[in-house]
């Protein structure tokens, strides 16, 4: 099977449309700006049938409100696909509701309908709808802008090995498994996206992939340091604990829903949990440097094994 991106591009090529590749498709009615976007949460792709389902129906939502924030947009209203194996029970379901519940009031959104039906394995499938007065889109990327990420990196994924490694967990684990199940999505950066960001998505993927990705749809070189990107206590005593580093879990673990943006140096926020790791340098050509070598991709790709 070919890559997940190519993938895209071949069924976006036969739609004959260029405006696919951000985290959510902008969209006009009248004179409002909406951006609209949906993603499928599935049993054995993103999530084990043993986790909690409240974080099942909490994270659905988050994946789907991180995208949104990502381009600027204040999320809205939402719909649900629900896919139901037979092995799960009315009760099951109900407690992801409650999860969505938690989820919807805490990025003031409603769900406003859905559907649901048979399959042989458990799949939430949301779409959603927000507004949006500036769209920012990952090919606005400025020579001389600064890169920033929100939050810390590689959480998530540590989250998810200890998961599936061990039943018994330390205060700092249990930390690094909240921010696996239970991800929040940056609602706190709508405001500040919007008005500074020159480039933006979410990183889903994983950092490295990540970055590619604006320096392709913006076509400049963007340089990284290393040492700069943000990496929580939590994740550097799980690294050394497993003789593992710290950074490149954080570059390649994807599943953190923190924001990768580009803006000019004078919009730093210093009360805003950002950090600057590095810088775009030219434009013209489409290149990722950490330390002065090229960038490995290494993010997640549905059709290809780690
Ligand atoms: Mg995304």
């Amino acid at each position: 099977m070919i890559g997940e991106f190519e993938l895209i591009k071949k069924l976006t090529a036969i739609l004959k449309e260029d405006t696919i590749g951000d985290d959510t498709a902008y969209i006009k009615i009248g004179d409002k700006g909406l951006n609209i976007t949906c993603d499928a949460f599935l049993e054995d792709v993103h999530f084990l049938i043993h986790y909690p389902p409240e974080s099942l129906g909490f994270k659905a939502i988050s994946i789907n409100v991180s995208d949104i924030v990502a381009n600027g947009g204040k999320p809205l209203y939402g719909l649900i696909s629900l896919m139901i194996p037979d092995y799960i029970e009315e009760r099951f379901l109900e407690r992801i509701y409650e999860g969505v519940k938690a989820a919807c009031e805490f990025y003031s959104l409603k769900i406003v309908g859905g559907n649901v039906s048979k399959a042989s394995k458990l799949g939430i499938d949301v779409f959603l709808i927000g507004e949006v007065d500036r769209f920012v889109s990952r090919n606005g990327a400025l020579v001389g802008d600064d890169v920033l990420v929100t939050g810390t990196l590689g959480d998530s994924y540590a989250g998810f090995k200890l998961l599936t490694s061990k039943k018994a967990y330390e205060e700092y684990e249990l930390r690094l498994i909240e921010r696996h199940l239970r991800p929040t999505a940056r609602i706190d950066y709508i405001n500040h996206i919007r008005k500074y960001a020159n480039a933006s998505m979410d990183i889903s993927d994983g950092l490295s992939s990540d970055l590619w990705h604006i320096a392709e749809r913006s076509n400049v070189v963007i340089e990284i340091n290393k040492d700069k990107i943000p990496i929580s206590n939590e994740l550097k005593i799980f690294a050394s604990k497993n003789h593992l580093d710290p950074y490149e879990i954080a570059l390649s673990g994807g599943e953190d829903y923190q924001l990768l943006f580009s803006q000019k140096k004078e919009h730093f926020n210093p009360f805003l949990d950002n950090t600057v790791i590095g810088k775009v340098i030219d434009k013209g050509r489409a290149l990722v440097l950490m330390d002065g070598k090229e960038l490995e991709r290494k993010g997640f790709d549905h059709f290809k094994k780690r």
